[in-house]
């Protein structure tokens, strides 16, 4: 049986920006040219590992082997590469606790917690509905031409990103599902080369953004916001930060009154906007009281519409703070 030694990986691909990591995971099954997923598999993780995760948020078991696989590629630091081609700068909406843990404090993924070991549970907080492979087709054509293959990125596998934050062209959808690529290594390349694996998305939008389908210029803000939070999440405190500005936004005193306030939240965001668009942000739970807003549920879509509300971009919304 082979013994895996992490000095020995021959080399690994340099990531392309906004990537993720499955993508460069993806390119080094191609060019390692190992007749099997399974071969690249125990090369890589020394051992099985489902790949589900690493689209966006890597288990701690894949996170291990950062260091081996950086060995063999210069440009890579491990924080690096985290924020770059993870998407684990957005688990602060959520968890500020397990993301201060991971990265500010020691780092040590051998001891870590139980909590800590699952924590790909939270890629379905983050990952666009469909749970299936995206990307935007001149993103791919572009990448294509400059690199000479396409890859899968970051942002468009992300909750409310209908829209191709660079391009304003809606993200197109592939029939993989998360749970198809557990153990298969299926590159960007290969997959839109191939028109039965790749499928056009219907134009309308998905069931939760109904009540806005119609407003395509809300879709490309909410994408830019994301992409913005994905990018520069870690440089904030992440929820907290947030509520924080919501507070100035909205003029709410207190910090603990804020989510007593549904209704003066309510008026506020009704002066300037559509009441459908409202509703629809603030719409939660009915078992909820529907007399609070619950900020710290919000899902990564409403936090991108709240702050294209509040604020003409998402640079403004952060570089304006009063702190
Ligand atoms: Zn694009």
């Amino acid at each position: 049986m082979e013994t895996y030694n992490p000095q020995k990986l021959p080399f690994f691909p340099r990531p392309y920006p906004g990537e993720s990591l499955y993508s460069v995971l993806c390119r080094y099954h191609v060019r390692s040219g190992n007749a099997t997923a399974v071969k690249t598999i125990r090369q890589l993780f020394g051992g099985d590992a489902s790949l589900s995760s690493t689209l966006l948020l890597p288990s701690a078991f894949v996170l291990r082997h950062l260091d081996a696989w950086s060995s063999a590629c210069s440009d890579l630091c491990q924080a690096g590469f985290l924020w770059a081609h993870t998407a684990f700068s957005l688990c602060s909406l959520w968890e500020y606790s397990f993301y201060r843990y991971l990265f500010f404090d020691d780092y040590k993924p051998a001891v870590a917690s139980r909590k800590m070991r699952s924590g790909s549970f939270r890629q379905t907080r983050i990952q666009h509905a469909s749970q299936e492979i995206r990307y935007c087709p001149i993103c791919a054509a572009e990448q294509k031409q400059i690199y000479g293959e396409s890859y899968w990125q970051i942002v468009p596998q992300l909750d409310g990103v209908e829209y191709c934050p660079v391009h304003q062209v809606r993200i197109v959808s592939t029939s993989i599902h998360v749970r198809d690529f557990r153990y298969s290594f299926l590159p960007a390349d290969t997959v839109l080369a191939s028109p039965s694996i790749g499928t056009t998305a219907d134009p309308i939008a998905p069931s939760p953004y109904s009540e806005i389908q119609n407003r395509p210029d809300i879709f490309v803000a909410m994408a830019r916001c994301v992409q913005y939070l994905w990018q520069h999440l870690p440089e904030y405190s992440g929820i907290w930060f947030l509520l924080n500005r919501y507070r100035q936004l909205l003029s709410v005193p207190k910090a603990h009154e804020l989510w007593q306030s549904a209704s003066v939240v309510r008026e506020k965001l009704l002066q300037n906007h559509q009441a459908k668009l409202v509703n629809w942000l603030l719409s939660q739970n009915e078992m909820v009281e529907p007399r609070y807003i619950f900020f710290s549920q919000f899902s990564l879509a409403q936090h991108a519409v709240m702050i294209s509300l509040l604020s003409p971009s998402p640079e403004a919304f952060f570089s304006d703070a009063l702190l």
